[in-house]
């Protein structure tokens, strides 16, 4: 502070946060802005935030070479060796920065700068809400009233600020709404525009990992969900906001997340993934052979995990799912998550592959709701996902199809798909125990093959569930496929 001692600055007012017997603010002090005279300046102790000011200038010069003396000060300290302490905003790299590739963040945060997307989100009215009609978030919140009344509540991703202002709107005493994009300018200009809620919303621009805020939140509020849930991986976002700003007791919304699984056979889709790479098997493509490429192609096609909103009849077996705790999860545990699987068919049929969606859980003390992705349920802008295994396998009804999701983070803030799925075999000349198949597919769910304006050609009539009695394997069903594939071929 030596420096920043040395110079007078004219201030409008200054308003401290904490109480008076919180220390001085001389403890290695962060500064934020909160508008063009406004910088709140939060100083800690211990790693716990222990006292934060309000500091508002007359203009935008004192304004601007106040923020500048803060800066080069704040060189200084960290050149010196003073060293900021963790969490705190300092010229390193941040927690953040570390695991995600720059080139990916930028894309990102660019996409969620953009008020079309936005709109996306706020138009997926399941998830947002509109007037008499269910929209999870809006009744989460107005349902839980006393979760907010009062409550200091922090918007992690805030987006266009639609959560804060619903957390304001049931009363919060205040809301820190925390954006890394753009979208944050907007926010402000959207909140300011709402008056009412206006003063009890602070719009902070940055990153929930390198940010610091001048209180500690009583409500985490947020939508950190992606494809699969774990997409985006801003879940892990949401916990480094809690472990930083919640308090002990704090609430979380929403509070857990479960990844739904259930095998399915959907041979429409199986064909039209494996037709696409028929591209390749040309020999003659203006005089040049394609097929070099084929391999490579088919594979291409099948590591793409298939985004629609499908009948749950393709379903060939009951869900499991694997629950996630926000309130209890670590971050590093998202790096790695390790599903086993087993599940016992239902019909007898070749099985294409693992489909998944989410739901989660908003946990307040009045009402507990679920918001859902589950097929058949009203289509979110999340639809359901399926890993589509080159190889499909035979069962069985009443056959138990056993297996492996493995999720691995990336640093292009998604995750590889690791999927085995196994079931046992019996066709003529087979041991006792059978022969056990197993198909395995490797995935980028940063790069999912987007299907809902295809056509859905699935039957309307429910057929009844076959009786094992019924059962045979059919084997020709391969044949079937490479016959398709001809047929395509001979198209081209
Ligand atoms: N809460 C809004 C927006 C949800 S989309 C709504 O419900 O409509 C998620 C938002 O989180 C995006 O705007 C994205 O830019 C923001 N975000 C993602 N990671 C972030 C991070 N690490 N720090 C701050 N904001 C982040």
């Amino acid at each position: 502070m030596d420096k920043l001692k040395q110079k007078e600055f004219t201030l409008a007012s200054l308003t401290d946060l904490t109480s008076p017997s919180s220390s001085s603010l001389s403890s290695s002090p962060v500064l934020f802005k909160l508008g063009p005279l406004q910088f709140v300046c939060v100083s800690d102790k211990d790693n716990s935030l222990s006292r934060g000011v309000v500091i508002m200038f007359r203009d935008d010069k004192e304004s601007k070479d106040f923020s500048d003396s803060f800066g080069e000060w704040t060189k200084d300290a960290v050149k010196k060796g003073s060293g900021l302490p963790n969490g705190t905003v300092s010229d390193s790299t941040s927690k953040f920065d570390n695991k995600i590739e720059a080139a990916s963040a930028k894309m990102y945060f660019h996409y969620y700068g953009q008020l079309l997307h936005q709109q996306n989100m706020l138009q997926d009215y399941v998830r947002t809400g509109r007037p008499l009609c269910i929209g999870t978030y809006h009744a989460a919140v107005m349902e839980n009233r006393s979760d907010f009344s009062g409550r200091v509540v922090v918007d992690v991703g805030a987006g266009s600020g639609i959560l804060s202002m619903f957390a304001a709107l049931a009363g919060a005493k205040h809301v820190y709404a925390v954006e890394a994009s753009e979208m944050a300018d907007y926010a402000r200009k959207l909140i300011a525009g709402n008056p009412l809620l206006a003063e009890r919303i602070t719009v902070i621009k940055g990153k929930i990992e390198d940010v610091e805020l001048p209180e500690k939140a009583d409500v985490l509020i947020s939508e950190p969900m992606g494809t699969l849930l774990v997409n985006e991986r801003m879940l892990e976002t949401y916990v480094i906001a809690r472990d930083r700003f919640l308090s002990p007791n704090g609430k979380m919304f929403p509070t857990v997340g479960r990844i739904h699984m259930a095998p399915f056979a959907d041979e429409f889709l199986f064909i039209e993934m494996a037709n696409k790479a028929l591209f390749w098997q040309q020999q003659n493509y203006y005089g040049v052979d394609l097929t070099p490429l084929y391999g490579s192609a088919h594979q291409g096609y099948f590591s793409q995990p298939v985004v629609d909103a499908f009948d749950p009849r393709l379903l060939i077996a009951p869900s499991m799912f694997h629950v996630i705790d926000f309130t209890k999860m670590k971050e590093e545990q998202f790096y790695e998550i390790d599903v086993p699987l087993k599940f016992t068919a239902s019909v007898c049929t070749r099985v294409h592959g693992l489909a998944c969606w989410f739901d989660v859980l908003f946990d307040g003390s009045t009402v507990q709701r679920w918001f859902t992705t589950a097929p058949g349920a009203p289509t979110t802008h999340w639809y359901q996902i399926r890993c589509v295994l080159s190889q499909p396998i035979h069962v069985m009804a009443g056959q138990e199809i056993t297996g492996r999701l493995h999720l691995v983070a990336h640093s292009a803030q998604s995750c590889t798909i690791n999927l085995t799925l196994s079931a046992k075999m019996w066709r003529p000349g087979a041991s006792q125990g059978g022969i056990l198949q197993t198909s395995s597919c490797k995935l980028d769910l940063k790069e999912p093959y987007y299907r809902m304006s295809q056509p859905q050609v699935y039957p309307v009539a429910q057929e009844p569930p076959a009786q094992p009695q019924d059962l045979q394997i059919q084997s020709e069903d391969l044949e079937e496929v490479e016959l398709l594939q001809q047929n395509a071929n001979a198209q081209l």
